[in-house]
């Protein structure tokens, strides 16, 4: 996908993160305009507003369906703000370009869906708008890289991504587990796709917004939408994570934009070292699987059993202090030494059925 074009829109200022702005769901006529009103005179360009709202049970606000399309198409002539909104169907997407809307998205539980994906990819076959594919809401890479390819085949070619956190069972301080690993996966799989961060989907409350966009910021994300209401309190769909166009401009002017590129030799030189060491701990754990083949050598001579887990979780209680010690989480230090445990333990069974 090395011909993809930005997603930027005309007159918008390329070279700095894309801000969409707006409220979760568009309510009311007075709701959306206020709001709009609001964030234009903060500078906001883009503006966001889902009229169809995928509900996980029914009977909740789902949305005031085709009449908001005319309460954005007045932001978009009044206000001269781009406006953005979620599709699901070939009937919203239908409407939605009917109605002039600049900017698509796609919502998490529709990209999980690679039979919703393929119709939304049909239905936009030939058109040129910019689209956004939220990732799916269950960690799973290449579900959301397949929803983006279908868009692609399509001939779309202004797409881009938004890292929304994923789902989990679990109560966490975030509602959706940012995992953060997972969009820098993606950045590194398609090099040339933007990535907008969505704070407000992720933290799922609003004292959690200006961290995790500092944080979309540091990973050197593309951008930001950010879910803001003139009265977040009464909002009629994720009222706890909406924050008020005034808190999102003291957001916005606290934010730490990074540079793409600051002094190269300095991180060049950052950069050889860490090579550096990499080689260096590549050299010391083949050292340290040869050990555990002579071990295993001696197991197969005393006809011992290969896994002996007193050993084990001695040398994993130890090590997991020490490495807290030095700064390190002992959930990482956990991971990296069962790797290492694991390899020992496959090397050893090579050895015991060589004979
Ligand atoms: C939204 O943007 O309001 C929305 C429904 O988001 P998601 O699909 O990420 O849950
Ligand atoms: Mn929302």
């Amino acid at each position: 996908m090395t011909d993809l074009a930005s997603i930027t829109l005309p007159g918008i200022d390329n070279t700095s993160p894309l801000m969409i702005a707006g409220p979760c769901s568009a309510e009311s006529e007075q709701q959306i305009i206020t709001t709009a009103q609001a964030l234009a005179a903060v500078g906001i360009r883009v503006f966001r507003a889902g009229v169809w709202k995928p509900r996980t049970k029914p009977g909740g606000f789902e949305g005031v369906g085709s009449v908001g399309l005319s309460w954005l198409q007045r932001v978009r002539r009044e206000m001269g703000m781009y406006t953005a909104t979620e599709v699901a169907t070939p009937q919203h997407i239908e409407e939605a370009l009917n109605a002039g809307i600049d900017l698509l998205w796609i919502g998490a539980r529709t990209s999980a869906s690679p039979f919703a994906m393929q119709l939304i990819a049909d239905a936009l076959r030939g058109v040129d708008i910019p689209i956004l594919v939220k990732n799916p809401v269950n960690p799973d890479l290449e579900l959301w890289i397949g929803a983006i390819e279908r868009l692609y085949n399509a001939g779309l070619r202004r797409i881009g991504a938004i890292h929304r956190g994923f789902s989990s069972y679990e109560t966490h301080i975030y509602r959706n587990e940012p995992q953060w690993y997972i969009p820098i996966e993606l950045r590194r799989r398609i090099p040339t796709l933007p990535i907008i961060g969505d704070p407000s989907h992720i933290g799922g409350r609003r004292e959690l917004i200006a961290p995790l966009a500092q944080e979309a910021m540091d990973m050197g994300f593309n951008g930001l939408i950010i879910e803001s209401h003139i009265a977040p309190d009464t909002a009629l769909s994720d009222a706890m994570q909406q924050i008020t166009p005034a808190m999102l401009q003291e957001i916005l002017s606290q934010l730490v934009i990074r540079n793409e590129v600051v002094n190269t030799e300095l991180l060049n030189d950052l950069r050889r070292r860490i090579d550096s060491l990499d080689n260096e701990l590549i050299d010391l754990l083949a050292r340290r699987m040869h050990i555990s083949r002579e071990i295993g050598l001696y197991k197969r001579e005393y006809n011992m059993p290969i896994l002996q887990t007193h050993r084990y979780d001695e040398i994993l209680s130890k090590r997991v202090a020490q490495a807290v010690d030095l700064h390190m989480s002992p959930s990482f230090m956990k991971s990296i030494l069962q790797a290492i445990h694991e390899e020992s333990v496959r090397q050893q069974v090579e050895i015991l059925n060589k004979k």
